[in-house]
């Protein structure tokens, strides 16, 4: 975790066939490498999957030739949909290299066509944190920025929306996005692209663990995204048990970090709690949640988020009288305060009960 170490994880897998991926170039990458065409029309057509045909970029003959030769344009592949009763999809995807990795796909509401994507980063994450599924299979390596907009497109061509204004885009699948953030951030700058899906930075949720470093190199970066931090504890003692980020940046540390974030018009960050029966949940924590967020508890977002129950973890969902308890406290203190609905229970789709199939089965 500390900055200067080298994983393993952090070489990107190559490209199929050494290949960049078509999907993670930009126009001007598509010119420099000497493309047949018009650069912006050729990165449009690549980010619109619902102008496809037969599955690939409508382009003439000639760019499609030259995009088989140079570059790498496969997309992971749907290997499997389960469709939760509450109007979500969990799709496992498959990389060219065998490895898979989760997204969810959440309509918000019936009537309203807007959709969120939940994007992984990573195949599997190496925080370790206790109380995550994905933590428990440990770290397999990062996604390429063309696996990441990848994962988007395959599932925009398989479940839509068709209309680009429709997406919201969440880093909160598997993987801690700010180990990855080159390739992160590269996916995010096509998505932002106003010829590509033009998804503008507000709808674009990056979570993290608080890996202060990250966010510190984040926040210099544009575009620059909306920040989420997963809390989830309020003394550094019980933070560190759950979340072994907080050995090396701990609350105060992170709390300085948010304190520095050049936050934009009307941007509001994040602050992501996952309740835990008798770890967490008391109104003493809730006392220190609010007085850890200070000045921000006014403005920003506090989702409190129900343990989703998982055998690789001990622990339990929150009783409701307590969250109610929680809840209570925290809006008598002033914060802003949200219970978030999960999505996708049913089927192993919520947050942090994403994890490859076959360590499911093991
Ligand atoms: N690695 C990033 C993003 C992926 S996790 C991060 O940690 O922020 C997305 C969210 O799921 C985080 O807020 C995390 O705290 C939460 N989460 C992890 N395991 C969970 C579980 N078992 N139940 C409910 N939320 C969980
Ligand atoms: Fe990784 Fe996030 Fe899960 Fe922690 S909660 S193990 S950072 S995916």
């Amino acid at each position: 975790m500390a900055e200067s170490t080298l994983h393993p994880w952090d070489r990107p897998a190559p490209e199929r066939a050494g290949r960049p991926s078509a999907y993670a170039l930009l126009p001007a990458d598509f010119a420099a490498l000497g493309a047949p065409g018009r650069s912006e029309h050729i990165f449009t057509q690549c980010q619109h999957p619902w102008a496809w045909v037969e599955g690939r970029p409508r382009l003439s003959r000639e760019i499609r030739e030259w995009m088989a030769s140079s570059l790498d344009t496969a997309l992971p592949e749907i290997l499997e949909r389960h469709a939760s009763e509450d109007g979500s999809t969990k799709v496992v995807l498959g990389l060219a290299d065998g490895q898979r990795i989760e997204a969810v796909h959440m309509p918000r509401e019936v009537r309203n066509p807007r959709v969120t994507l939940c994007l992984s980063s990573q195949v599997g994450c190496a925080m370790g944190c206790t109380f995550c599924a994905t933590g428990a299979m440990g770290i397999q390596r990062n996604l390429t920025a063309g696996e990441i907009v990848g994962q988007v497109l395959a599932l925009l061509k398989e479940l839509g929306p068709e209309k680009p204004h429709q997406i919201t885009l969440v880093f909160m699948g598997m993987g801690e996005p700010l180990h990855n953030l080159e390739h992160v951030h590269r996916a995010i700058r096509v998505f932002n692209h106003p010829q590509g899906l033009n998804i503008s930075t507000k709808r674009i949720t990056v979570s993290t663990s608080g890996h202060v470093s990250g966010i510190e190199k984040l926040a210099k970066l544009a575009p620059r995204p909306w920040l989420a931090i997963s809390l989830n504890a309020t003394t550094d003692e019980a933070r560190s048990a759950v979340m072994p980020v907080n050995r090396v940046w701990n609350l105060a540390r992170l709390r300085h970090a948010l304190a520095e974030w050049p936050l934009g018009a009307k941007e509001k960050l994040t602050i992501e709690y996952v309740l835990m029966d008798g770890v967490n949940d008391t109104v003493e924590d809730a006392n220190r949640l609010a007085n850890w967020m200070g000045p921000l508890r006014e403005t920003h977002n506090l989702n409190l988020i129900r343990m989703n129950e998982h055998a690789a973890s001990p622990f339990k969902e929150p009783v409701e009288a307590r969250l109610e308890a929680f809840v209570a406290r925290l809006k008598a203190l002033g914060c802003f305060v949200t219970v978030r609905k999960s999505r996708g229970r049913d089927v192993q789709g919520a947050c942090g009960q994403l994890i490859r199939e076959e360590s499911r089965r093991r």
